[in-house]
């Protein structure tokens, strides 16, 4: 066990966008992203001089969701307020977000924790704000000539879930994360792949040293990289025997480091006030109307009851909203035949193979991905050829139209177990057999090992066609059959 000085404490500030059509205060559109710069702005975004603001109800109805969905209690009367603060990418001067009344408090998350089992991470509070516009600097930040600032952005509905300091690892909090976006994308809130759609500031400290923030992480991977730097160089100052300051640090991406911000940030005073042009928030009547899916441990459970997957696999699967879908999508076709291959087939293969080649699940045909795993589970197949035939489907998604199914794919590498073909095969164990007559003896002589080594000459022979339980079989029957 760890005792005091080396324990790391963890908590998240998690920013994401909230998928809404139109922004929190106005009627501009957030399908920004393909556009060019200051299109998607109108007087109320851009903060002009007696524009008055309306709240888009849908960003409160799908906050109010993710609230209910963390077990937080969602509070009757809420407020927006001002954030007073100048720089350039706020166009008031002032950010709306919700201070000492925000819509729901407390909640929880529950994680796969480091010592196993499930762990509950509680939650602050989650408040309801808008994004701010976005600077473009031309050349890099330090030594580009000037900036260019972009409102597209400026109004987007942001939600930001504050935690408790309930994470002890980076992998505790790269799990949090991952469970919270599984978790918003099955609310059919937030979408994970649109670029900047989460932010993240984290909170890291040692036990009994000062608490450090790290600001303004835009990715996933680098909420876990951020920790693991301050980590090191938190304990590296400790063990000098010098202390740990409390201050803010930016995480710079490309370096996989963090910077003092070397300002007073955390010392600003914002001078909140309410937002004079907004009513509070009334939503006691909205509660009980809201309807919530199968989430992802109820997904996960399921998983489990219905189609028999192991507990790993049914994590892997219901992860993500994507593969839990087309996971259901390959097995309708015949569900007690295929769950468990597919299952196997996506959790422990697949993801890899798309992971290696940067590619997306949605680049998968879910018919020849079935098709494929039926060949495998009918015993067409080997195991080795499923790998080959899976790697030839993704390759062709980009160069080949219209790809081959896996049947054309097997026909045409000749890839179909020659295990039926019996009297080919004895033909090649036979030619084995009289080109090795050490490893032979060896065999008669106990050594299990030869009979390995025979096997897998016939296995290099056939191209790794054959089934390698079979093949044992009919090797152990041969050289019986020799020796009589
Ligand atoms: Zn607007």
């Amino acid at each position: 066990m760890t005792g005091t000085g080396t324990q790391v404490i963890v908590g998240l500030e998690v920013h994401c966008q909230l998928d809404t059509r139109s922004k929190l205060f106005c009627g501009c559109s957030t399908d920004y992203r393909n556009d060019g710069p200051n299109t998607h702005v109108c007087p109320v975004c851009l903060g002009l001089p007696g524009s008055m603001p309306v709240l888009n109800k849908k960003a409160i109805e799908y906050a109010m969701r993710v609230a209910k969905a963390l077990n937080c209690s969602i509070l009757h009367e809420s407020e927006f307020s001002r954030k007073n603060y100048f720089y350039p990418d706020l166009d008031k001067a002032y950010q709306v977000t919700q201070y000492d009344k925000p819509l729901a408090e407390g909640g929880y998350l529950e994680i796969e924790g480091d010592e196993g089992g499930e762990k509950r991470v509680r939650l602050t509070r989650i408040h309801v704000e808008e994004d701010p516009g976005r600077l473009v600097h031309m050349g890099n930040a330090e030594r580009g000539k000037y900036s260019l600032v972009d409102y597209n952005r400026a109004g987007i509905p942001l939600i930001e879930i504050v935690s408790e300091p309930d994470m002890r690892s980076p992998k505790e909090a790269r799990k949090f994360l991952n469970k919270l976006r599984a978790t918003l994308e099955y609310l059919g809130v937030f979408d994970s792949e649109k670029e900047g759609s989460i932010r993240v500031d984290a909170n890291i400290s040692i036990v009994g040293s000062e608490r450090v923030e790290v600001k303004n992480i835009t990715s996933y991977k680098g909420v876990e990289k951020a920790l693991n730097f301050e980590i090191t160089r938190q304990k590296n100052l400790l063990r000098r025997g010098l202390k740990v300051d409390r201050e803010t640090r930016h995480f710079v991406e490309a370096r996989g480091i963090t910077q003092s911000a070397r300002s007073k940030e955390q010392e600003h005073d914002y001078r909140y006030f309410p937002e004079p042009d907004l009513r509070p928030l009334h939503v006691r009547s909205w509660v009980a109307g809201i309807v919530l899916p199968e989430l992802p441990d109820a997904r996960r459970e399921r998983f489990i009851a219905q189609y028999g997957c192991s507990l790993n696999h049914a994590r892997t699967l219901t992860g993500e909203l994507k593969l839990a879908n087309f996971y259901e999508k390959v097995v309708a076709a015949d569900p007690k035949g295929l769950a468990t291959p597919a299952a196997t087939w996506i959790a422990d293969t697949l993801i890899g193979e798309l992971n290696y080649r940067d590619m997306s699940l949605d680049s998968v045909d879910t018919r020849n991905f079935t098709g494929l795993v039926r060949l495998l589970n009918e015993g067409t197949i080997t195991d080795k050829s499923g790998v080959e035939v899976l790697r030839v489907m993704l390759d062709q998604r980009h160069t080949k139209v219209p790809c081959e199914t896996p049947e054309e794919i097997v026909a045409r590498l000749n890839l179909a177990k020659t295990a039926g073909d019996g009297g080919a095969l004895l033909g090649i164990i036979s030619e084995v057999i009289a080109e090795n007559p050490k490893a032979v003896e060896d065999y008669r002589n106990g050594k299990n090992g030869a009979l390995n080594f025979l096997v897998g000459q016939v296995m290099k022979k056939t191209r790794g066609r054959s089934d390698p339980g079979e093949l044992n079989r009919m090797m152990v029957e041969s050289l019986k059959n020799k020796e009589g």
